[in-house]
């Protein structure tokens, strides 16, 4: 194996951190849990762990470094093979960091060059499709890329986008800006829908004019753009999931664009601007690509411990208590260390792992969960909960995702009494006989637009009917920057949430009878729309 210097530097840094010499394993007191959270988190969101995002090295650095914290405090492996790790393929799909697409005039000659990432960014869900070689194609303007007969509104109906790429608006046309009462937009079109469009009626590639909302912040979402998209392996045959390139284009590309056109960029948002739906018009214009996508198997993985249930039958019963270890990775060379998210969930469930562990008076056994994929769409928890074959007796779970930050005197408490009356119950009862935490519920509000109930691994439990708890401790301005670092994390809070989620743990784990589900998920409404 080749060696790398890096990588020893890493193993140094988890040797002189998590060394047994310095800290007894088994001690349970607030200085040695405190030494714990803090030394494992300075691991964890070190820049060597290069932001642990999913599939990447810094995960596997992640999840060797929790894996062998797990063996230290006699955690047994509960992943595949008796590992702790339980792994999975994913998709990464793309374009080479490199893509451009020149403009050209009616002559082929070269207007200019524009570049991935500096003048477009990717766009739409899915996989690219990898057949997609260097093309050159004709453009048409397609307005808002909509048909909605029933509004009259259709704009592919006296245009042919056949072999060619549309330039289409985002968001919808207004149904009559001369009454004021039917300034309304259409109902909301998503761009998956108008992208499906632009297939069907021939296209085989879309553009989407930047809009207000993604010009404010173009120069820190093209960072994002140009990342590979990472999902499952679909399970239909790869042709079904194959997508012609669509792309956001910023002001500079769609100026030269449309420049001497019917419509010039700066026509078109008058004409916005004014409300009027502009119509249809093919270009003289041509697009020469040059993108190169790519569609790549990865590896991901989820670490897995156990500690084994002291009563013969309810030890076949698991408490789920978890958290992500994955993180948004590198970006243009800045590492983002994810203290917060969620390097402290993280820790925290380690260290109650190390305090259970020790004291093993649980009844029913406790597994302790470290998922991947969580920033990438909630991955490692729909893969354990999609292929844990003993899900029916897993009785809840609770989830831990950012809980250094904010007040040490108050928490999120979320989703408590979504299915459970009981566990809710036992969740305050636990907490006020003994951390104390003021208990924030706001974000229980079913009309609160942050829809955390959603947003984090606990959901992959609750969507199969097991009743789960997520603490949070709030969105923070470093919230997915890379100035979530080490030194803005209270530790005396974390060490609050590991007694209480400990607390938590035990018992429900120890209940003479499986917690009692007493309520039904409500309807997952979709989306809010963001306009
Ligand atoms: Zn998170």
């Amino acid at each position: 194996m080749k060696f790398k210097w890096y990588s020893a530097y890493a193993i140094i840094f988890v040797f002189l951190y998590s060394s047994s010499s310095l800290y007894p394993q088994n001690k349970i007191d607030d200085k040695t849990s405190l030494n714990y959270l803090r030394n494992n988190l300075k691991v964890l969101a070190s820049d060597e762990y290069e932001g642990r995002e999913t599939a990447t090295r810094g995960e596997k650095l992640a999840s060797l470094f929790i894996s062998s914290e797990l063996g230290k405090y006699d955690v047994k492996p509960f992943g595949d093979n008796g590992t702790y790790f339980q792994n999975f393929d994913l998709l990464s799909s793309g374009y080479s960091e490199d893509a451009k697409i020149a403009l050209l005039d009616k002559s082929n000659s070269l207007i200019g060059e524009f570049l991935l990432g500096d003048d477009f960014i990717r766009s739409g869900r899915g996989f690219a499709d990898i057949s997609f070689a260097s093309q050159t194609t004709g453009i048409v303007f397609a307005g808002y890329g909509m048909t909605q007969k029933e509004n009259n509104h259709d704009d592919y109906a006296n245009i042919d986008v056949n072999g060619k790429t549309v330039l289409i608006l985002s968001g919808e046309p207004y149904r009559d800006k001369n009454n004021p009462a039917a300034q309304v937009p259409f109902l909301a079109s998503s761009t998956d829908s108008k992208i499906k469009l632009a297939k069907e009626n021939g296209a085989i590639g879309v553009l989407i004019i930047v809009d207000e909302r993604l010009k404010s912040f173009w120069s820190r979402i093209k960072e994002f753009g140009t990342q590979p998209s990472i999902g499952f392996v679909p399970k239909e045959p790869q042709e079904a999931i194959k997508n012609i390139p669509v792309f956001t284009v910023g002001e500079k590309f769609v100026e030269q664009i449309l420049a001497g056109e019917k419509y010039s960029y700066e026509k078109l948002n008058e004409m916005l601007k004014a409300k009027e739906s502009p119509a249809a018009f093919q270009l003289n214009k041509k697009l020469k690509f040059d993108i190169r996508p790519f569609l790549n198997t990865v590896q991901a993985r989820n670490v897995v411990g156990l500690i084994e249930g002291t009563d013969p039958k309810l030890k076949d019963e698991f408490v789920v208590l978890s958290a992500h270890y994955d993180h948004i990775g590198t970006r243009r060379g800045i590492v983002n260390n994810g203290a917060d998210d969620d390097g402290s969930g993280t820790v925290a469930v380690l260290e109650a792992a190390r305090r259970l562990s020790s004291e093993n008076n649980n009844k029913r056994s406790i597994i302790f969960l470290f998922n991947t994929g969580e920033e990438k769409g909630l991955l490692g928890s729909g893969y354990a909960t999609d292929n844990w074959t003993f899900m029916e007796n897993v009785v809840a779970n609770i989830n831990l995702d950012m809980v250094g930050r904010e007040s040490a005197d108050s928490l999120h408490c979320i989703g408590s009494g979504k299915l459970s009356t009981e566990f809710a119950n036992l969740i305050q009862e636990a907490n006020s006989g003994g951390v104390d935490f003021v208990l924030n519920y706001k974000y229980d509000d079913p009309k609160d637009p942050n829809r955390f109930y959603y947003r984090s691994d606990h959901y992959n439990f609750a969507r199969k009917g097991i009743p789960i708890v997520f603490f949070f401790d709030d969105m923070t301005v470093d919230y997915h920057k890379s100035t979530d670092d080490v030194e803005k994390i209270n530790f005396e809070k974390i060490l609050k949430v590991v007694k209480l989620t400990s607390d938590i743990t035990l018992g429900v784990a120890n209940l003479d009878h499986k917690l009692i589900v007493d309520k039904k998920n409500e309807d997952v409404l979709p989306r809010q729309r963001r306009d």
